[in-house]
């Protein structure tokens, strides 16, 4: 784990829908192995900003540069096989489709692609590592709240990313649902060196693990530093006690 390689650069990203500046000139960089925490108010721009990480849109203004290569032209599935991952809010696994085939899906769209026999051979590793070993078999559908989040990650996982965007998972879930999911983001980090950025409401599951919060506000970057230096902003604090 090289701590000091910027792994994602943006560089005065910028997006726009209509007159709606959603993400204006937003510049970060995220180090290898980093575990960073996105928050800002609803609207703030946190969810526009994943898009154009993860290719969903193409930036209108700046650069989004992932290990010194500029990606704000390519396609997400070109992203994705560059080792970019993400989770969604709304976990959608396939209803009707097992874990192990839901695992076997993200594995097959992601950088570590090979064909399906082996990636339903090997989702049951990923499956264990989020505690769904003994539901490998069971449909989507008939999964918990909890454990539809937890494939969700194992989905993303799958694709071995080197960066992951994830998507508010916290809510619904009680404190040691929580915590446990907590303890999955840590242990990607610390087993397979994968950098994180985390988008949550609940701010007391950031609080247990990220080195370092991005506050965004009206889609521009207010405050970029340490957790603990970040909680004693000012503007941090009216921006959450504000919301
Ligand atoms: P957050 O994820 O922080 O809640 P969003 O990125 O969803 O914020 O939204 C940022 C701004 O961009 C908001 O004003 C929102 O209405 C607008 N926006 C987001 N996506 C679209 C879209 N597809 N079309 C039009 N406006 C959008």
């Amino acid at each position: 784990l090289d701590k000091s390689k910027v792994v994602l650069r943006c560089e005065a990203a910028t997006m726009a829908f209509g007159g709606n500046v959603a993400v204006r000139e937003v510049s970060i960089d995220v180090r290898q192995g980093e575990i960073v925490g996105l928050v800002g108010p609803n609207g703030s721009g946190k969810t526009t900003l994943f898009n154009l990480i993860s290719g969903i849109y193409r930036p209108k203004g700046g650069r989004i540069i992932v290990d010194g290569q500029d990606i704000s032209g390519l396609r997400a599935d070109e992203i994705a096989c560059l080792g970019i991952g993400r989770t969604y809010q709304i976990p959608r696994p396939f209803n009707e489709l097992t874990v192990r085939e839901c695992i076997a899906i993200g594995r097959s769209f992601g950088r570590g692609a090979v064909p399906l026999r082996e990636a339903m051979q090997s989702a049951e590793a990923f499956a264990r590592f989020v505690g769904l070993g003994a539901q490998i078999e069971t449909r989507a559908d008939k999964l918990s709240l909890q454990q539809k989040k937890a494939l969700e990650l194992a989905r993303a996982l799958a694709g071995e990313p080197k960066l992951l965007l994830v998507d508010e998972v916290a809510s619904g879930l009680s404190i040691n649902e929580i915590r446990t999911f907590v303890e999955h983001i840590r242990e990607i980090r610390d087993r397979y060196g994968i950098t994180v950025i985390w988008v949550e409401h609940i701010f007391s599951a950031l609080a247990r693990v990220v080195d370092r919060l991005v506050v965004l506000d009206s889609g521009s970057v207010i405050a970029d530093a340490p957790l603990q230096e970040a909680v004693k902003d000012e503007r941090v604090l009216a921006t959450y006690l504000g919301h």
